[in-house]
């Protein structure tokens, strides 16, 4: 195992995981959306996000930038960060398929929205964002370096502790007790824990 395989790995979880979008981005343009919580605030949220997960493991990636903050490669974290990726891969690709046309990449509601507590969701509420908090933590395990490897951590930490609640009042907003029920027997992210 090199630093290089490891960066490499990175990318191609990275593609599958872009491939696994593109069906659920193109059908998710496609359903007509009734209210948006968008705006500056969301806006922001998910450029810390992006930034974290995306553009700055990338430039390391491809530039090698920041060098100074690199560590050396220990197998036992890639192996981990592999096994963690692929768990994280099933994740979305379930999230998205219990979701459906429900699926947005910001807060919104659609027409017809319906409240999804089954397959994935009769685990955790937020399985998607546990989905993202593992890929966080794959590339912190992935990559050898002390700002590149944690990145998405911080990145996904801003989208999700700023986005959850006002998420839920959404839901109870459109959902009433249905949605407060929900809340009541299930966690946000990790089963029967948080
Ligand atoms: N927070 C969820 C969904 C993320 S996608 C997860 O982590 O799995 C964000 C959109 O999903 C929001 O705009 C919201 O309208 C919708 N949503 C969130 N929870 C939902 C649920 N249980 N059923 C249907 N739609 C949901």
């Amino acid at each position: 195992m090199t630093a290089t395989l490891s960066k490499i790995l990175w990318l191609i979880f990275g593609l599958v995981w872009f491939a696994l979008r593109l069906h659920p981005g193109r059908r998710s343009r496609r359903t007509p959306v009734r209210y948006s919580g968008r705006g500056w605030r969301e806006f922001a949220l998910l450029s810390a996000s992006f930034t974290g997960l995306g553009i700055v493991p990338f430039v390391y990636v491809v530039m090698h930038f920041p060098r100074f903050a690199d560590y050396p490669l220990i197998p036992a974290l890639t192996y981990l960060g592999i096994a963690v990726d692929v768990i994280c891969i099933w994740l979305f690709y379930r999230t998205h398929r219990d979701l459906g046309q429900n699926w947005s990449v910001s807060l919104d509601l659609r027409e017809r929205h319906t409240l999804v507590t089954t397959g994935v969701y009769s685990l955790v509420r937020h399985p998607m964002y546990t989905g993202f908090w593992l890929m966080a933590l794959g590339q912190a395990l992935l990559l050898p370096n002390w700002i590149a490897g944690p990145a998405g951590l911080v990145g996904f930490s801003v989208l999700f502790f700023g986005r959850v609640g006002r998420e839920e009042e959404m839901m109870i907003s459109a959902f009433g007790d249905d949605y407060r029920a929900y809340m009541q027997r299930t966690a946000r992210v990790v089963p029967w824990v948080y």
